[in-house]
């Protein structure tokens, strides 16, 4: 990140009794794209909305550059959003909803929103659509159209809500491409709103996890996939398979060696993710392709012991998924080739790849 341009300090937000987002604090550098990535109801359009001055914080402060916004209306911050819905002006034509952006904000000169407007829908790729009526376009161009709307003022900031999320799939990864050409053309601090990974990781410079109203873990997609921080990042963000097992060792270099707590366990190493001791029960977090499948006769040593619950095609890359029984628990291997993956019910051995992610052990929570 560049030096911080827009910074969430603290910021909580209770509806009644429900505390929605509690301590959010966040930086955005200049012209950096941020990915806000929660299930539903974590608190995502909160956050947004907060951002944009419709609703209030009940703690907290909200800067952009050297000046607190936290109190400003939502006119005076100058920022572009466009709402998950795309609100658009049905009976307007599409000059008429990108000028209303304009106008809303007091500009009324008509060669300066003709200019305007111009530009903004050249930079949603919208040349010559000026007089087609909303009604008119498809679900992409209505995007486009509410992302032009938001342009139009040239906002210090532009605020995303789920802006792809209802589009049919064929049409959604088409959109998502053009997206991310207009935001690297325009060059503006973003903050897109998703609650898909994928999108999360196309579109954004880094990601930051929100759950249950508070932020889990913020960096780039690479680092939340081979280092969450914890069992939510681990299994939300791509697969995990959560192994149960006891710390037997931590070492000076930040690994923790866990016996396994199925079958007769082996030992293996992991990432140590907070200060555990031996004795802690923990989580194994192992994604799928961590692990290498054997035939239960080449088990080797620090083998796993188990068998074939269920596997399902993937498709090119990922070719099989295989859910294999332990005793107690499932995990998931990643397997390539069509004839290593072995039939539901066959004894198996399961290894560590080397190369693979390494595992996380997370401390059990009791409760
Ligand atoms: P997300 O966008 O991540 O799906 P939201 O920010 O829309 O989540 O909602 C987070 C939680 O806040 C939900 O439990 C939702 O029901 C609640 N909520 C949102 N807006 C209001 C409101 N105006 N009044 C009461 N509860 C609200
Ligand atoms: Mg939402």
């Amino acid at each position: 990140m560049t030096t911080p341009y827009l910074v969430l300090d603290g910021l909580c937000k209770r509806f009644d009794r429900l505390a929605v987002l509690d301590q959010v604090s966040l930086a955005v550098g200049e012209g950096e794209v941020l990915a806000l990535l929660g299930p539903s109801g974590s608190g995502k359009t909160t956050l947004l909305r907060l951002l944009a001055g419709f609703e209030t914080a009940d703690a907290g402060a909200i800067r952009l550059g050297d000046r607190d916004v936290t109190a400003l209306p939502a006119v005076q911050r100058g920022f572009g959003m466009v709402f998950q819905h795309y609100a658009l002006f049905p009976h307007l034509t599409v000059f008429g909803n990108v000028a209303f952006g304009l106008e809303s904000r007091g500009e009324k000169d008509p060669a300066t929103l003709r200019q305007r407007v111009a530009e903004a829908l050249h930079l949603a790729d919208l040349e010559g659509f000026e007089s087609r009526r909303i009604g008119e376009l498809s679900g992409g161009q209505q995007q486009r159209v509410a992302l032009a709307r938001a342009l139009a003022p040239r906002p210090r900031l532009l605020l995303l809500d789920e802006p792809l999320s209802n589009l049919d799939p064929t049409l959604r990864e088409r959109t998502r491409r053009e997206l991310r050409k207009t935001i690297e053309r325009v060059g503006i601090t973003t903050v897109l709103v998703t609650h898909e990974q994928e999108e999360a990781f196309d579109l954004g410079d880094r990601v930051a996890v929100l759950w249950r109203g508070q932020l889990q873990q913020v960096g780039p997609p690479e680092e939340l996939y081979l280092e969450p921080a914890n069992r939510f990042v681990a299994t939300f963000v791509g697969r995990s398979s959560l192994v149960p097992g006891t710390v037997r060792l931590t070492d000076h270099a930040g690994r923790v060696w866990v016996r396994l707590a199925h079958a007769d366990g082996p030992v293996w190493g992991a990432a140590e993710v907070e200060g555990l001791h031996e004795g802690d029960a923990v989580e194994l977090a192992v994604r799928p392709e961590a692990l290498r499948l054997l035939p239960a006769a080449e088990r080797p040593a620090e083998g796993l012991a188990g068998t074939v619950a269920a596997r399902r095609y993937g498709g090119a890359w990922t070719s099989y998924l295989v859910a294999v029984e332990l005793g107690g628990g499932v995990v998931e291997v990643e397997v390539l080739a069509a004839h290593d993956a072995a039939r539901v019910g066959d004894a198996v051995a399961l290894e560590p790849r080397p190369e693979g992610p390494r595992p996380r052990a997370f401390r059990v929570v009791p409760g």
